[in-house]
């Protein structure tokens, strides 16, 4: 199965990917995980995104393109793939429908999930996390145990450079200019399934599984 998840951020894409990932043993691809992957390593592609990720700002199509279109030829990919965060223009989504036809593959479903201004500001404002193993947290609505450190390995409790409230205001901007008319994109494809993100974490999977099936 091959799967888009679109939503603004703070929407809970990632974790609603990861929990789907590990269920039907396909990949989540992430490409704010990969960029921040590359910045961390200190590579040239990592470089050259930084400065737009911390200004909330989208990094040019073609970088993410390019490594998109790297990541779907590997082969675990072939059972199936949820991307996540990508795309999110709608060039990027053009380049994704040359690519899947060359490889004959398609898109099954896109999850689109809504949610509300203020609770993503709430949500994205909160947010912390594990600097060794990526545990995710919230100040509170998931806390950890003991403040700033993790519960399972023990490791410092971090908040995303893009996770402060100026460039949360920046990234909500952006997604409403360039990445929601990927809405009506996938609507007329016939593939957008609706789903309301301001929910329990279980409520909304258990919406996933039943838009996919
Ligand atoms: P995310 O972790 O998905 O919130 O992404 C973090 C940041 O990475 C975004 O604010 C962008 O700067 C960059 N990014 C991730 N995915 C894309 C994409 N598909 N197109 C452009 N920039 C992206």
């Amino acid at each position: 199965m091959n799967l888009i998840f679109l939503g603004p951020p703070g929407a809970g894409k990632g974790t609603q990917a990861k929990r789907l990932s590990e269920q039907l043993g396909i990949p989540q691809i992430s490409t704010g995980d990969m960029l921040r992957e590359a910045k961390a390593e200190g590579t040239q592609l990592g470089k050259k995104a930084e400065k737009f990720m911390s200004a909330g700002q989208l990094v040019p199509d073609d970088v993410v393109i390019a490594i998109i279109e790297e990541r779907i030829k590997k082969a675990d990919c072939q059972k199936g793939f949820i991307l996540d965060g990508f795309p999110r223009t709608v060039p990027q989504a053009i380049a994704l429908d040359k690519i899947l036809k060359n490889s004959v593959l398609r898109i099954d479903s896109v999850i689109n999930f809504r949610v509300e201004d203020p609770t993503l500001v709430a949500r994205l404002s909160g947010r912390r996390l594990c600097a060794s193993c990526g545990r995710g947290y919230h100040i509170n609505f998931a806390p950890s145990k003991q403040v700033g450190v993790c519960d399972f390995c023990g490791g410092n409790l971090i908040q995303r450079s893009d996770d402060h409230e100026a460039t949360i205001t920046e990234r909500l901007k952006v997604y409403n200019q360039q990445t929601a008319p990927l809405i009506a994109y996938y609507d007329q494809a016939g593939l957008l399934r609706d789903i309301n993100g301001d929910d329990e974490v279980v409520v909304i999977y258990q919406k996933i599984l039943g838009a996919i099936q």
